[in-house]
C-alpha cells in the first residue's frame, strides 16, 4: 500500500469525524471521502471534498430556489437532455478536489488539461520519497507497428526481465545520487546541494503528488479523452478509478457521459451520409462520400 502509517491514521482520523451541514450531501461520495484508491503500484486518488450532487445540476439548470427537484425521473431525463445537447453550464455547478499521486511521466500528460486547479507537492522545498513507477510484467509491450502512439505485442521472456532490470537499476542509481547530492553530512560537511537542483537528475518514473479540483464538466471531457481505450494504460488506470467514484458520486449524470459520451461516438457529415446509404440498402465505399481509407476505417469500428 503507497500510504505509510502515519498517513493512514491521518486519514482515519478524518473519517471519523462529521460535521452537521445543511449543503447538500451525496451518501455515495461520502463512503469514499478521504480513502485512498490504490493506482499502479505506489500511486493513488482519494477525495477530499466534493460540491453538489445529481440534483444540483439540474437545480442550476432551472435557476430554482429550492432543491430544484420535482420528480427524480424528471432530473434524470433533464441531465441526459442536457448531456445530449451539450447544456454543459449546469455540469459546472458540481466540483471534486483530489489528492493524486502519480509518476512524473503521467503528471504530463494530466497537466495538459488546463481547467482544473492544481497544487504540486514541492521538490524544491521537500524530499522527494525513493519510489518509482515500475510497470508489471504484462504491461510492458513493443512498439506497435500500426500505431505510433501505441503499444503493440507484449513483450516476453528474457526481453522483459532485461527492461525490468534496467528500470529498476536505473531507478536506484538516480535516487542514489539524488540522496548523496542532497546529504548535509553529519557535520554539514555532506554537498547539501539545493533540492531543486538535485532532483533533475531523476527520471520521469519517480512519482509525484498533487491536489487536483475540477468542475464536472471538465471533468466528463478528462474521462472521456482518458478512460478512454487509445489513452496510455498509465494514465488510463486513473481515469478509471475517478469513473468509480464520479458514478458513486452523481449517478444519473455519469450515467448519461457514459451514454452519450463514453460509449457514444461522433459522426462527421460524410459518415451521416454513409450511414444513411446503408441503411437504405445501397453499397457504399469510402471515395462514394469522400472520406480518407483511414476516415473509413475509424467509421466501420463505429458502426460495426
Ligand atoms: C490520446 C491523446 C494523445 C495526445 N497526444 C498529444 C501529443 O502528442 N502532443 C501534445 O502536445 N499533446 C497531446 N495530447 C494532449 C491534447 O492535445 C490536449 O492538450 C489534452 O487532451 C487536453 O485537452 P483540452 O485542451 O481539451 O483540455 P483542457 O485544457 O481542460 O481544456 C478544455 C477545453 O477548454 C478550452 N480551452 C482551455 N484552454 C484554452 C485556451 N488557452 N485557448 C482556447 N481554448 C481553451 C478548449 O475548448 C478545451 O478543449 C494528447 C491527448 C490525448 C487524449
Amino acid at each position: 500500500m503507497p500510504l505509510t502509517p502515519e498517513q493512514q491514521a491521518e486519514i482515519s482520523e478524518q473519517r471519523a469525524q462529521s460535521a452537521p451541514t445543511r449543503r447538500v450531501v451525496a451518501p455515495g461520495m461520502e463512503q469514499h471521502l478521504y480513502t485512498a484508491q490504490p493506482v499502479l503500484d505506489h500511486g493513488f486518488v482519494r477525495v477530499i471534498d466534493y460540491m453538489g450532487d445529481d440534483a444540483a445540476i439540474t437545480q442550476a439548470a432551472r435557476v430554482s430556489y429550492g432543491k430544484g427537484t420535482k420528480a427524480v425521473q424528471n432530473d434524470e431525463g433533464l441531465i441526459r437532455y442536457l448531456m445530449r445537447h451539450w447544456h454543459s453550464t449546469p455540469f459546472e455547478m458540481c466540483e471534486i478536489k483530489l489528492h493524486v499521486k502519480l509518476p512524473v511521466f503521467v503528471a504530463r500528460q494530466w497537466i495538459r488539461h488546463r481547467t482544473a486547479n492544481v497544487n504540486e507537492y514541492s521538490a524544491r522545498y521537500s524530499i522527494l520519497d525513493r519510489e518509482f513507477y515500475i510497470p508489471a510484467e504484462e504491461h510492458l509491450a513493443k512498439q506497435s507497428v500500426i500505431n505510433n502512439q501505441g503499444r503493440g505485442d507484449t513483450l516476453v521472456g528474457e526481453d522483459a526481465q532485461r527492461v525490468l532490470e534496467m528500470l529498476k537499476a536505473d531507478s536506484a542509481r538516480a535516487y542514489d545520487n539524488y540522496a548523496t547530492m542532497i546529504d548535509e553530512g553529519e557535520d554539514g560537511n555532506g554537498i547539501a546541494l539545493a533540492r531543486e537542483l538535485a532532483r533533475m537528475n531523476l527520471p520521469a518514473n519517480i512519482y509525484t503528488q498533487w491536489y487536483w479540483k475540477v468542475d464536472l464538466h471538465n471533468l466528463f471531457h478528462f474521462l472521456r479523452l482518458r478512460a478512454d481505450s487509445h489513452a496510455q494504460y498509465e494514465i488510463r488506470v486513473y481515469a478509471e478509478e475517478i469513473c468509480r467514484l464520479v458514478a458513486d458520486w452523481v449517478p444519473y449524470a455519469y450515467k448519461a457521459f457514459e451514454d452519450y459520451r463514453l460509449g457514444g461516438a461522433q459522426l462527421s457529415q460524410p459518415a451521416v451520409e454513409a450511414l444513411r446509404k446503408m441503411l437504405k440498402g445501397e453499397k457504399v465505399e469510402a471515395a462514394d462520400v469522400g472520406m480518407s481509407a483511414r476516415e473509413w476505417r475509424e467509421f466501420m469500428d463505429i458502426v460495426s
